[in-house]
């Protein structure tokens, strides 16, 4: 890939609910975040509520690269192929046209406002997921952040084995964002960054 990395300052929905800044630590093994271009991600579950303009947060957390590339080992190989077929079928779905992210006229709003696999609206769910990718104390946006909404996750859920869910559920109840490789399935080769 030659895209030039795309990276902004972190907008303040990714902050820490907790102290209303940029998560500082790594929540597994407390790893310094916001320097030397670490890299992370970000994960917040939010809830809406019927009637109301506004979600709350469910869990949020950040975790370094280094314990989630050990969470994602931990993931049988059953679940792991499970969910790629799954991400295969939902780009099918998408077609052949590539993403294009236009960097001066990004609206993340806009571009946050609907799950990324199944296209439903965020305002229509009680639950949906937000998962985003940084280096120290830049969002990357060539991995663009992506809402999974409450039918994407139910159904990443089921895909995964009983095995994979024990593993987990120590840390969180369902699926900690896609897998290095399925990354590749989902950006690589189908986002373009102007
Ligand atoms: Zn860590």
């Amino acid at each position: 890939m030659n895209n030039k990395e795309f990276s902004i300052a972190i907008p303040q929905r990714f902050f820490s609910d907790v102290s209303d800044e940029p998560f500082e630590n790594c929540n597994v093994c407390n790893k310094y975040l916001l320097e030397n271009d670490v890299p992370y991600v970000v994960e917040k579950a939010l809830r809406n509520y019927e009637g109301h303009d506004f979600s709350s947060t469910i869990y949020e957390f950040a975790i370094c690269q280094d314990c989630h590339t050990k969470m994602q080992k931990s993931m049988s190989e059953e679940s792991l192929q499970s969910l790629q077929k799954y991400y295969g079928e939902v780009m099918t779905k998408k077609g052949p046209q590539p993403i294009v992210l236009d960097m001066n006229n990004f609206d993340m709003d806009n571009w946050l406002s609907k799950c990324f696999f199944e296209g439903n609206e965020i305002s229509d769910m009680k639950e949906y997921q937000i998962v985003a990718q940084f280096k120290g104390p830049q969002l990357i946006m060539n991995t663009p952040p992506i809402i999974i909404g409450e039918t994407a996750m139910k159904q990443m859920a089921e895909l995964l084995s009983e095995k994979t869910t024990d593993e987990m559920n120590g840390f969180r109840d369902q699926f900690l964002g896609p897998a290095p490789e399925i990354e590749e399935l989902i950006y690589g080769k189908k986002l373009i960054l102007i």
